[in-house]
């Protein structure tokens, strides 16, 4: 198998290896799952057994030495496309349309082409619409393989032309022995200590990719930063604008990411439960007890605006200034006297 150091995929490949074992892989696949789990890994070793000459069909492992097996190696593979949001972070009809002549044309060297849409819930309707043709009426050497991610909507008409797989999340102990495996490759004076590592597999709530990127791109000390700012904000200790700064760094989808975790914690805590970042926990506890638990989901609701707003080329900065003006609105006024 080779995705072994993965285990929690091992089901699900081992589901589709055996569709594809007995000639019934659908033309269209929806891989699904939380961000981070490794739904680009698994989409592209399925897509490398898939253009194979000699697959070993029962253990699911490609051959490695055949001509397609190098190209996919070099990562030039012609019969193998790639559709991702781009600037405008959504998935453009341009796009679409040079998906929908490669899914007709010939392969050139494999017997099958792969197109995969990374991100098909950032398709927007347009470009949703001009793929729903190539879903309705796909060439036979023609497989789609498409990305969603869990929590973020994609139309229902996609949805229903394509079979669906979960990804689930790893537990602790699985997502941190994987985490272990890829910091090894890195340089000795760059690995994180274990505090780092147990910070970041509970801010990514135990996706492992998303937990190295975290320990791997700085993201843990801008996330101080911001969230640094955004406390003194609601002290009243820096302005609006002063603290959407470290936003800005951070970027739209990461912000909102954050955002909505504290959202979510402070949901669990007004439920009695227990904020996942440890960190904003003092802040947010005191939040939730002066604030009846449906202001968590409001705040949640605006996130999911915010996201959706995204689609057009919003500012992060105005986007962030817009969320902590809601956030603010939490703190008990003081009164006089
Ligand atoms: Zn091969």
């Amino acid at each position: 198998m080779p995705i072994e150091s993965m285990a929690w995929l091992n089901a699900p490949w081992e589901r589709i290896r055996q569709m594809f074992a007995e000639n019934r892989l659908p033309h269209a696949l929806l891989l699904t799952g939380e961000q981070g789990v490794g739904k680009r890994i698994f989409a592209d070793e399925l897509a490398a057994l898939l253009i194979c000459d000699r697959p070993d069909i029962a253990s699911g492992n490609r051959c490695g030495s055949c001509k397609q097996c190098e190209l996919v190696s070099a990562g030039t593979h012609p019969d193998i496309r790639r559709y991702a949001p781009e600037k405008s972070r959504m998935i453009k009809i341009d796009q679409i349309r040079s998906l929908a002549g490669f899914a007709v044309a010939s392969p050139q060297v494999a017997a099958r082409k792969i197109a995969m849409i990374d991100r098909a819930d950032q398709l927007n309707i347009n470009s949703a619409n001009a793929l729903l043709k190539t879903l309705e009426e796909p060439a036979d050497d023609v497989v789609l393989i498409l990305l969603q991610e869990s929590g973020r909507p994609i139309l229902p008409t996609i949805r229903s032309r394509c079979q669906t797989q979960n990804l689930p999340t790893p537990n602790m102990e699985q997502a941190r022995i994987w985490l272990d495996q890829k910091l090894d490759e890195l340089d000795p004076d760059a690995r994180p200590d274990q505090n780092q590592k147990a910070r970041a597999l509970r801010l990514a709530a135990n996706a492992p990719r998303l937990a190295l990127e975290y320990l791997t791109e700085d993201f843990l000390s801008v996330r101080d930063e911001a969230f640094d700012q955004f406390r003194r904000f609601m002290k009243g200790q820096v302005s609006v604008g002063e603290a959407a700064k470290p936003f800005k760094t951070l970027g739209l989808e990461a912000s909102l990411w954050l955002f909505e975790g504290w959202a979510a914690d402070l949901a669990r805590l007004g439920a009695g439960g227990v904020a996942r970042d440890e960190q904003a926990s003092d802040m947010l506890d005191f939040l939730a007890k002066n604030n009846p638990v449906w202001r968590a989901h409001e705040l949640i609701d605006l996130i999911h605006e915010s996201r959706s707003a995204g689609v057009y080329n919003v500012s992060v900065e105005l986007e962030a200034s817009r969320l902590l003006i809601a956030w603010q609105k939490l703190m008990p006024v003081k009164r006089a006297g």
